[in-house]
C-alpha cells in the first residue's frame, strides 16, 4: 500500500491496532502526527564521558551496557539500581519512591543505555540519581542505526518505547515514496532561508547537531504560525458579523449584584463595564479577559451571560474538561438558582436520554444558560438565540473550535474568552491580536497571601501531622498525587496509593475522598459537592484539579513529587487554595536529591506568588538549545511553537499571513495554492 502523509499509523508495517492506540494518547493518528511528534529532549552522545574519569559533581551523559539491575534499601527507603558498565568503569543509576516493578520492567540486562544527570559519589561510588536515560540498543541485538550522535527522546506512553517510535520515524523519512509536499510558498521560504519540509523534518528527528535542530524546529514553528494567523484571518472576516445588541436591564444582574456577600474589586466593576459597553453594540464583542488564578473571572462570566438572559436569550459557558463543567455548573446554579434562571450541563459523558432532554431544552430555549465541555460545540446541538458565548481557560481549546461556538447562533454571538494563562502581555496582543483585551490585575481583598513551604520527603510525616492538626480545626485539605509522564493508568495507581496511605495514618473521624479522571462523572460531582458542602476533610486528587476548581473553604494544598511538575502547573495546582479570607498553605513535597532546575522551581514558587512573576522565571529557566513544547507548560496547544519563546517567529508569520490576505483574501493566486491545500 503506498503510504501518504494522511494514512493512519496503524496501517504502517509493525504497528497494528494495539500500539495505534497506545500511539493515539499521544495524539498520533496519522502519519503526518507522528511525523510532527516533537522530541521532548535529546540525548546528546557525541561527548560522553568515560565513567572512570569522572570524578563527582559534574553534570554528564554516560553510555553503557546494563550489568546488573536489583532494589535495595538506602536508609529507610527502597531505591532500584542499575549497574552500568562502559568498559572503563562503572556507576550506579538511582530511582527513589518508584514502583520498582514498573521499572523492572523496563530494562533488562545486557541492554545498552545512555543516561545523563549529575554523578553524586557516596562511599567511593559514583551514582547519578532519577537520570534521564533512554535504551538505546536491546540485549543480543547488533548496534544499528539508531546509535546517532544525537537522540531524540519523545514523550513517552506506556507500552510504547520511545526508541520504537524513532524507528518508525527514521524509516518514514527514508522512505522516498512518501511524498511530503511543500505548504509554505516558495518565495517566503527563501526570504526567510527556510528549510524545504522534509529537510525541516528529518532534521528534527535526526540531527547533526543543535543548531540544525533548532532551524527545523524555526521553520516548523513558522509553518504553524502562519496556517494559526491564516485561520483567524478567515475566522475574524466570519465572526465580527452583526450581533443582537443586549442593553443590561438591571431586572436580573442588579439582583445578582446584590445578592453578592462581597463588595466588587475596582477591577471587576472596570472590566464590567467594558464588557457591557461592548454588548450594547450591534457588532459582536470579541473580548479575551485575562487574570491570574483566583481574581474572580467566574462573576464576570456569570453577569455577562445575565445580560443575555435578561434580554430574553441563551447564554452559553464552555469549560476545558468535564470536571470543571461540572464544577461551573454547580456554582452557577448556586447563583442563578435563586433568581430562577434555567442552567443546563451538556458533557460528553451524559446518558443518551438525559443528553436529548438537554439538547431538547436548548433548542426549545427552555435552557438559558447551557455550561458544558466540547459537547457543545458537536454536530447536533442547536440553540434557540444565542447571544454570548464564554470560553474559559482557552489555552485547551484550538482557535477554529472558537470559531465553531460562534456560528451556533442565528446572528453572531457576543464572545468572551477567560485565561488565567500568564502570557507576556506583548505576546498575549499579537497572539490574539483579533481580540479586546481587559485584563483582572487585583485579586479580591482580605485575602491573606498563600503561605508556600518546600519540604523533602524527610518530614512528610510531620507534614501530615500537621494536616490532620489543621483539620480537626476545621479546615480542608488537597492532597496532590505525583504526576507520572503521560500515563493516566499509572497517576491514578500513584493516587489510590496516596489515599490507601492517607487512611492508613489519619486519626478516626478524618474524612478523605480520592477523584480523578477515571471516576466516574456522578461520582465525582457528588465528591466536589461534598467538599463544598465541608462534609469531606482531604481530597486526594490527580492533576484533574488542576483548572479551575473553586472550592473557598479548602486551605491546604499538599504536593507530593512536586518536582515532577512545571511551574506553571505548580501555581495553577497552588491557586485552588487562597480563595476565602483565611490563611491559606501550599506544602511542597520532594525528594533530598532533586535535579537543580527542579530546586528552582521550587524557590520560585517560595518566593512569589504573582502568576506573571512565575512566567518570568518559567521563561528564564528554560534557556535557550532547550526544545519543548508547549504542552507541559499550559500554554495554547501549538505543536511546536513555543509562544515564550518564539516571538519573532510569531511576528514573522503574522505579517506575512496579513500580506496575503490583504492581496489575495480567498487565496486564489497560483503561488497562495498550497496554502489552501496544505
Ligand atoms: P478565577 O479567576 O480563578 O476563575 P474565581 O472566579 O473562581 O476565580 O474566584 C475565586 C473565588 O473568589 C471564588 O470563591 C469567588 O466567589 C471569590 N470572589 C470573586 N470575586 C470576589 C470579590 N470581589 N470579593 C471576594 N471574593 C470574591
Ligand atoms: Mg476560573
Amino acid at each position: 500500500m503506498a503510504v501518504d502523509l494522511w494514512t493512519e499509523v496503524r496501517y504502517l508495517k509493525g504497528v497494528g491496532p494495539k500500539r495505534a492506540e497506545l500511539l493515539r494518547r499521544l495524539g498520533v493518528v496519522r502519519v503526518v502526527d507522528l511525523l510532527y511528534l516533537l522530541p521532548r529532549k535529546y540525548l546528546d552522545r557525541r561527548n560522553t564521558a568515560r565513567i572512570a574519569n569522572l570524578r563527582g559533581g559534574e553534570e554528564t551523559v554516560i553510555f553503557g551496557e546494563i550489568l546488573t539491575k536489583g532494589i535495595k534499601r538506602m536508609g529507610k527507603r527502597k531505591a532500584f539500581t542499575l549497574i552500568v558498565g562502559d568498559g572503563s568503569g562503572w556507576l550506579e543509576l538511582v530511582w527513589l519512591n518508584l514502583d520498582p516493578r514498573i521499572l523492572d520492567r523496563a530494562f533488562r540486562v545486557g541492554d545498552r543505555i545512555i543516561a545523563s544527570g549529575k554523578v553524586v559519589r557516596y562511599r567511593g561510588v559514583k551514582q547519578i540519581f532519577h537520570p534521564e536515560y533512554e535504551i538505546v540498543g536491546e540485549a543480543g541485538e547488533p548496534q544499528g542505526r539508531d546509535f546517532g550522535g544525537i537522540i531524540p527522546i519523545y514523550p513517552q506512553t506506556e507500552g510504547i518505547k520511545a526508541r520504537f517510535i524513532r524507528k518508525l520515524v527514521d524509516g518514514l523519512l527514508q522512505d522516498s515514496t512518501l511524498e511530503i509536499p511543500e505548504t509554505v510558498p516558495e518565495n517566503l521560504r527563501r526570504k526567510h532561508g527556510w528549510l524545504s519540509r522534509r529537510e525541516a523534518l528529518r532534521n528534527l528527528h535526526f540531527p547533526q547537531d543543535f543548531r540544525q535542530a533548532e532551524r527545523a524546529r524555526a521553520t516548523l514553528a513558522y509553518e504553524e504560525m502562519l496556517y494559526f494567523f491564516l485561520n483567524l484571518g478567515e475566522i475574524r472576516r466570519e465572526v465580527l458579523g452583526e450581533a443582537i445588541p443586549l442593553k443590561r436591564t438591571g431586572a436580573l444582574t442588579d439582583t445578582f449584584l446584590h445578592s453578592l456577600p462581597f463588595e466588587l474589586t475596582g477591577a471587576q466593576r472596570r472590566v464590567m463595564a467594558e464588557i457591557e459597553a461592548d454588548l450594547a453594540r450591534p457588532e459582536a464583542m470579541h473580548r479575551l479577559l485575562q487574570g491570574d488564578v483566583g481574581s474572580g473571572k467566574t462573576l464576570v462570566a456569570v453577569y455577562t451571560m445575565l445580560i443575555a438572559v435578561e434580554n430574553g436569550y441563551q447564554a452559553a459557558l464552555m469549560a476545558p474538561t468535564e470536571i470543571l463543567a461540572e464544577q461551573h455548573f454547580l456554582v452557577l446554579t448556586e447563583f442563578l438558582f435563586p433568581l430562577g434562571v434555567q442552567v443546563e450541563l451538556l458533557t460528553g459523558s451524559l446518558k443518551k436520554r438525559q443528553r436529548n432532554r438537554a439538547l431538547d431544552r436548548i433548542e426549545t430555549g427552555a435552557a438559558q444558560v447551557v455550561v458544558g465541555t466540547h459537547a457543545l460545540i458537536e454536530e447536533g446541538v442547536r440553540f434557540r438565540n444565542l447571544a454570548v458565548a464564554v470560553v474559559d481557560e482557552q489555552h485547551r481549546f484550538g482557535v477554529l473550535q472558537r470559531g465553531r461556538l460562534l456560528q451556533k447562533g442565528q446572528k453572531t454571538p457576543h464572545f468572551l474568552v477567560m485565561t488565567a494563562t500568564p502570557i507576556p502581555r506583548t505576546l498575549a496582543l499579537t497572539l490574539y491580536g483579533d481580540l479586546d483585551v481587559s485584563v483582572i490585575d487585583e485579586k479580591p481583598p482580605g485575602r491573606a497571601p498563600i503561605r508556600t513551604r518546600w519540604v523533602t520527603e524527610e518530614k512528610r510525616d510531620r507534614v501530615y501531622e500537621w494536616v490532620f492538626q489543621k483539620v480537626r480545626e476545621g479546615q480542608q485539605a488537597y492532597v496532590v498525587a505525583p504526576l507520572i509522564e503521560e500515563s493516566e493508568k499509572l497517576d491514578v495507581r500513584a493516587a489510590e496509593e496516596v489515599f490507601e496511605d492517607l487512611k492508613r495514618r489519619a486519626p478516626e473521624g478524618v474524612r478523605i475522598g480520592l477523584i480523578h479522571g477515571r471516576i466516574h462523572q456522578e461520582e465525582r460531582r457528588r465528591l466536589m459537592m461534598a467538599l463544598r458542602r465541608r462534609e469531606l476533610d482531604i481530597l486526594v486528587a490527580t492533576t484533574v484539579i488542576e483548572v479551575g476548581i473553586d472550592v473557598p473553604s479548602a486551605t491546604i494544598m499538599v504536593i507530593e513529587h512536586a518536582e515532577r511538575f512545571g511551574l506553571a502547573q505548580l501555581h495553577q495546582l497552588r491557586g485552588r487554595v487562597g480563595r476565602g479570607a483565611e490563611r491559606s498553605y501550599c506544602i511542597l513535597i520532594t525528594p533530598r536529591q532533586i535535579s537543580e532546575d527542579a530546586r528552582a522551581r521550587m524557590k520560585a514558587m517560595v518566593a512569589t506568588d504573582d502568576g506573571f512573576e512565575i512566567a518570568e522565571v518559567d521563561l528564564r529557566l528554560r534557556g535557550p538549545g532547550e526544545l519543548v513544547g508547549t504542552r507541559q507548560h499550559g500554554l495554547p496547544g501549538f505543536r511546536v511553537t513555543d509562544l515564550l519563546r518564539d516571538g519573532p517567529i510569531i511576528r514573522k508569520a503574522k505579517a506575512d499571513a496579513e500580506a496575503i490576505l490583504a492581496q489575495d483574501p480567498a487565496l486564489e493566486r497560483p503561488e497562495h495554492r498550497i496554502l489552501k491545500e496544505g
